[in-house]
């Protein structure tokens, strides 16, 4: 079975292709279109990705098929995400979708965001519920008790910055550039990561929430004393975000009774994070190389997900949402 996902979330154009194959996932192609466009204004300009992705759509759809290897007419079923998001750029992607599907005359499942970076981790991987979700991304610090696919509770979330978001502002704050994330991470290399004492947010307490706020102000504060290298603080602050991650989930999964974890989100490409959750007693599953940050595979890795596990959703009626929550609490 050949499943297509589509993400046009916010300024990547993404589609990829799924193969089920003896009951597991395999991503056979993930094209993804990153917008330049936006990068002389600073930040992501709405109306522009939406124009963007309605531009781009179909050359990356064709590029994803001869990735593959294969035809249009070889597609089972296609996925989309629906949100959240930006409205006009996400309209683009589920529309191209619902119209593929309806043209091919195949189903179609309407993807939450979230779900997808969830189940990037899944592909050739032997993943099965009950675990513990980690989504740390440019938007979300989300904790999910997953007891069965399709059912989500959410067990902790960030009460400020996303961990990402706390990525990209120390970078700016260090002046070395964006994503701030990669960034970061290259900085910290030859960086002392004990040498600024940043307190661990929230580690003593007894939910499951994050916070990164704090450690902003302080890394600004840092910035402004002088007493620091740029290396020093970069390798501190990663150190400290890592620690609240790996502390609070490995809490969780102890409270939870669960042995099995899923780190990702663009945060999940980290070196420092992934060695870290490596040297817990957990079984950590991480996404592969280009599936931590936005891209179409991992949307068609949940279309799969709801196949292998018989929760086939129809989606044509799903609209697209900027604000879509994937579980109450
Ligand atoms: P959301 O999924 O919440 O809507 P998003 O799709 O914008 O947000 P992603 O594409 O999943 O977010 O991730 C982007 C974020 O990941 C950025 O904040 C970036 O700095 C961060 N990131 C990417 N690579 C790394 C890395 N190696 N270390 C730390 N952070 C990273
Ligand atoms: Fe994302």
């Amino acid at each position: 079975m050949l499943i297509l996902g589509i993400d046009t979330s916010c300024d990547d154009t993404g589609v990829g292709l799924v193969r089920i194959d003896g009951g597991v996932p395999v991503v056979v192609a993930n094209t993804v279109w990153t917008q330049m466009v936006h990068a002389k204004f600073g930040g992501v300009m709405p109306e522009l990705a939406s124009r963007e992705h309605v531009e781009r759509i179909d050359e990356v759809t064709v590029a994803a098929l001869s990735e593959a290897g294969v035809k249009m007419s070889d597609i089972d079923a296609v996925a989309a995400t629906h949100g959240p998001g930006l409205v006009g750029a996400l309209l683009v992607g589920l529309l191209y979708g619902k119209g593929l599907a309806q043209g091919l005359g195949k189903p179609f499942y309407a993807v939450h965001h979230l779900e997808g970076h969830i189940y990037a981790a899944a592909s050739e991987a032997e993943l099965a519920p009950p675990y513990l979700a980690l989504v740390v991304s440019g938007g979300h610090t989300h904790l999910f008790d997953i007891e069965r696919v399709g059912e989500y509770k959410l067990v902790g979330a960030t009460r400020d910055d996303a961990a990402g978001e706390a990525f990209d502002k120390v970078a700016r704050l260090l002046d070395l550039g964006f994503p701030g994330g990669p960034a970061i991470s290259r900085a910290a290399e030859s960086g002392d990561a004990a040498a600024v004492p940043f307190t661990r947010p929230l580690a003593g307490q007894g939910g499951f929430d994050f916070s990164f706020s704090g450690l902003k102000t302080a890394a600004l504060l840092a910035v402004r004393g002088g007493r620091y290298r740029t290396e020093d603080i970069a390798a501190s602050f990663q150190r400290a975000v890592v620690d609240a991650l790996v502390t609070t989930t490995r809490r969780a999964a102890r409270t939870l009774g669960r042995d099995t974890v899923v780190v990702s989100g663009g945060v999940a490409a980290n070196a420092a994070l992934r060695e870290a959750f490596g040297a817990t007693d957990l079984r950590v599953f991480f996404p592969g190389r280009g599936l931590n940050t936005d891209n179409g595979a991992m949307i068609a890795l949940a279309g799969a997900a709801a196949v292998l596990a018989g929760r086939e959703v129809e989606g044509l009626s799903a609209g697209a949402a900027a604000y879509l929550p994937l579980a109450s609490s």
